[in-house]
């Protein structure tokens, strides 16, 4: 087997195709090399040695060392550098490199190899000592805390004593016999600490590193991550071995991270951060505040500290050349990583880059314009789900605003909400229903649980690229990072501003895209929906094959929904118009009629507010489909429940409270998701549908007189199984079409259709078709009968199912392809045996979800139908499921 895969010199043993076998960053240094570009030589271990390292017991295989000891030869001999040499010693970086970039979620070694003897070596090499001995106190810290399992933090307290005691302020003012001393303490307190001293044998120390690096493929945080972004654990990690260079080999040394384009906003400009004299994680970890990499960027910050083009001119030259190449070579915008030692220039990483959904947009548009990419392709470089972050709101721009301080616009959108100091409070907070700003001197990969359950987060130090602007990008969580003159006094929970304390639970807004900090709540605006959201939704419009349609029964959703694209109203819960205002009483009179007599009393009632809410629904629509569907519930759940609501319930109808309780005991079901609902309440109280469908029609009169456009009202019913059941109640529906068509004088078209939401529905389709003229996959109950799982209790097992791995996903979330997806594809495909053409389309949630989107579209339906702040993202991803 081969496990190693080479790269460097000119030329690689892989390629950027090579992802799954190297992983993300192992493919991409394989890219470079291959494209020859400056990049230190190095190897790949491959994902599969990682599966293996599991299947095996977290033992590594014989095989993979030798492997591996051939590929340290091929970088000596590209180095003239020996691993372990005590003349010139090749030292070595150790990194993961998963399938998915998974960023800061696994660990990293740097600086591998020395130990007492080569630190000598390179001193002397470098002609530096201080520098060598900073590159061992670095390699100790890193290697104890990844590998040993001892927590960084000592180190930086015996750090923070020593600058101390010395009258330091910076890492860089320590000289070389200083930190001499600081490594004897370090040293010393490993042995204190574990009872072993720190391995002296690079060897040793390599298997040590990449024996930490499959391990962190399961320390928590990565557990989490992949969890949130549905990486599948089987996946394992490669592991990248690359000769080291220096970026701490003094001030004409440096590194940093760069984008092709703006992150933030997309726009086609080198954006980037850099750190003289300082090796790649300082940069990452926020510790210090970087440096502009272009002039542009550094004049727009107003920042004093040179950038790097006029810093070191001719390495900014070669990094912008490359910069452009890379991203032209792959056709997309480039998150790069690059060391220059002592002048030299060294290419570290490159990856797409992740962004905000504003500047997907942008670049895709952008790419399109300038033919880099095809329209087609610009529609699938989106994420769906992303979009959601553009339907954000914003400040709204006349608010009065309270500014209490500021940073970095380090992912857009505001947000507002009580300060809290620490993850594990973020999270209480969210499971209790309160919106919190997650508040903190700075974040890390632990912190990852509490920036997900919070609305924002705010840093008082790093920068565009700190740990919490990268994740609050991809999470499309409003972040404002590096807010400088505000200061986190954590201990006392306290937020300390110029001229004011702000302590926990007090409410701040962040507005993510100008980096304002401001006190209090501030009104808020919707987002603009035109510009390059337009134009990649009108591309995504031109390529798709199913409508998109909403789940709404309000006029302000279906507006809403109008403005987001919906092309129809493909569920209207009738039953959710009862509950509102005067309504609920005149249906609970219904509900509590003696006899047939008592409830049409009532339903006459109700029927003139139908009526109109319909009318509405209609013109709002103009002409495009709206279908609606008999009411669903159990008639229990328009009744009170406790004393306390009996009470006030029974003094408004003017009932005996005892004989109302009585009635709701009478109505009371074991399970009422499975009991007197759907259908079966037309079949026992057929007047309710009677009146529902006279509203309907009435509506469809007056609207269509109203606005001359036609109105072909699609009424569909619900909980169907057995086609008698359809039958009785479609019988029903044309006596009443029959009524009002001579009543008005008018022809109406209409349809009637059923929800197919019981798993014999979808297995007698081909029967219920016959008096069907649309289905309409009703996928929350269908999962729900399907799986036999309770739609409302499912929570309470589900979240273990998903943590044992028992399911992948929540079924009612994304839909089970296998099971509840084969019902759909049975029923669609036995519907249509018997009416050909038959209409298609699913309302259940899933119809916004993207991967059950595709599905769809492979199944042939016709339409999806979905909540109004779903609809851009059905559309886009109806559009990428057909391309
Ligand atoms: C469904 O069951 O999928 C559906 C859309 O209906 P409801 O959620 O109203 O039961
Ligand atoms: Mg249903």
């Amino acid at each position: 087997m081969k496990w190693v895969y080479t790269f460097g010199g000119g030329e690689a043993e892989g390629n950027a195709g090579d992802r799954d076998l190297l992983g993300g960053k192992g493919a991409n240094l394989a890219e470079m090399s291959n494209l020859g570009l400056p990049v230190p030589p190095g190897l790949t271990i491959i994902t599969e040695a990682c599966v293996r390292y599991y299947a095996d017991g977290r033992s590594i295989p014989d095989e993979l060392k030798s492997q591996v000891s051939a590929g340290i030869e091929k970088m000596q001999a590209i180095t003239g550098r020996i691993f372990g040499d005590t003349q010139h010693p090749l030292l070595l970086s150790v990194r993961s490199g998963a399938r998915a970039s998974m960023p800061g979620m696994m660990d990293t070694v740097l600086n591998l190899g020395l130990n007492d003897l080569t630190v000598q070596a390179l001193g002397h090499d470098a002609g530096d000592a201080r520098f060598a001995w900073d590159s061992y106190r670095r390699f100790i810290q890193m290697y104890a805390d990844v590998v040993m399992g001892l927590d960084h933090e000592i180190f930086e307290e015996i750090l923070e004593d020593e600058k101390g005691r010395l009258g330091h302020e910076n890492d860089t003012d320590l000289s070389a016999v200083e930190w001499q001393h600081v490594i004897s303490l370090y040293k010393q307190v490993i042995e204190e600490e574990l009872g072993e001293a720190f391995p002296q044998d690079p060897e040793v120390q390599l298997w040590g590193a990449i024996g930490a690096v499959f391990a962190s493929w399961m320390n928590p945080r990565a557990v989490t991550y992949r969890h949130l972004h549905n990486i599948p654990a089987a996946w394992g990690t490669a592991v990248n071995v690359q000769a080291m260079v220096f970026g701490n080999l003094g001030n004409t040394s440096a590194t940093g991270v760069a984008f092709t384009r703006n992150p933030s906003t997309g726009e086609n400009e080198l954006y980037g951060e850099f750190l003289v004299n300082a090796q790649g994680e300082d940069v990452v970890a926020g510790i210090r505040t970087p440096q502009n990499i272009t002039e542009a960027a550094r004049i727009a910050s107003g920042s004093d500290k040179p950038s790097l083009e006029k810093l070191m001119p001719e390495a900014f030259e070669e990094f912008q050349k490359i910069c452009a190449r890379l991203e032209g070579h792959y056709r997309d915008m480039q998150d790069l990583e690059f060391t220059i030692e002592r002048g030299t220039l060294w290419m570290l990483q490159t990856r797409s880059g992740k962004r905000t959904a504003k500047a997907a947009l942008r670049i895709a548009v952008d790419m399109a314009e300038a033919r880099t990419i095809t329209r087609d392709q610009a529609v699938t470089r989106i994420d769906p789900a992303s979009l959601d972050q553009l339907l954000h709101p914003t400040i709204d721009p006349r608010a009065r605003r309270d500014i209490i301080g500021s940073g970095l616009p380090a992912s857009p959108g505001a947000a507002t909400g009580e300060i809290v100091f620490t993850s594990e409070e973020a999270v209480l907070a969210q499971k209790e229903g309160r919106k919190v700003i997650l508040v903190r001197v700075e974040t890390s990969p632990e912190d990852i649980h509490g920036m997900h359950a919070a609305e924002g987060i705010l840093t008082c130090r790093g920068g565009m690229t700190s740990h919490a602007a990268v994740v609050a990008r991809g999470m499309g969580i409003p972040c404002v990072s590096g807010a400088g003159n505000l200061r986190v006094d954590a201990r006392n929970e306290l937020l300390i501003a110029a001229g004011m304390t702000l302590k926990k639970g007090d409410v701040i807004t962040i507005d993510g895209s100008s980096g304002q900090v401001l006190k209090g709540e501030i009104p808020m605006i919707q987002p603009e929906l035109s510009g390059d959201f337009g134009k990649i939704m009108a591309w995504a419009d031109q390529s798709r094959r199913m409508t998109v349609r909403t789940n709404a029964e309000t006029p302000a959703d279906a507006r809403a929904a109008r403005s987001f694209g919906a092309e129809g109203i493909g569920l209207c819960r009738t039953e959710h118009m009862f509950f509102e205002g005067e309504r609920i009483n005149v249906m609970r009179e219904m509900i509590l009629a003696a006899d047939e007599a008592g409830r049409r009393v009532s339903l006459a009632k109700l029927l003139p507010m139908q009526r109109s809410d319909f009318v509405e629904l209609f013109s709002i629509m103009h002409g495009l489909p709206v279908t609606i569907r008999l009411l669903d519930p159990p008639l229990h759940e328009f009744l009170p429940k406790t004393d306390e609501e009996i009470a006030d319930v029974s003094a408004v109808l003017g009932m005996d409270p005892a004989e109302l309780r009585q009635r709701v005991d009478a109505l009371h079901e074991f399970n009422p998701m499975l009991g007197h609902r759907g259908c079966r309440l037309a079949i026992s109280y057929p007047e309710i549908a009677e009146m529902q469908a006279r509203a309907i029609f009435e509506a469809a009169v007056e609207a269509a007189r109203e606005t001359g456009a036609p109105v072909v009202p699609e009424i569909m019913v619900p909980l169907v199984g057995l086609k008698s059941e359809l039958d009785y109640v479609k019988a029903c529906i044309d006596a009443v079409a029959r009524e009002v068509i001579g009543e008005a004088g008018i022809e109406i078209e209409y349809l009637v259709g059923t929800m197919i939401e019981l798993p014999r529905a979808a297995l007698r389709a081909h029967v219920i078709a016959e008096s069907a003229d649309f289905f309409s996959f009703g996928t929350n109950d269908l999962t729900q009968t399907t799986f036999g799982i309770s739609r409302d209790d499912a929570a309470q097992f589900l979240n273990t199912y998903i943590q044992k791995g028992i399911v992948e996903k929540d079924p009612f979330v994304s839909l089970d392809f296998d099971g509840v997806g084969e019902l759909i594809q049975i029923a669609a495909e036995r519907g249509r045996r018997t009416k050909n053409g038959l209409k298609l389309g699913i309302c259940g949630e899933h119809g916004g979800d993207p991967a059950s989107i595709r599905f769809c579209e492979e199944t042939g339906l016709d339409y999806v139908s979905c909540s109004p702040f779903r609809v851009p993202i059905a559309r886009l991803a109806a559009a990428q499921a057909a391309i």
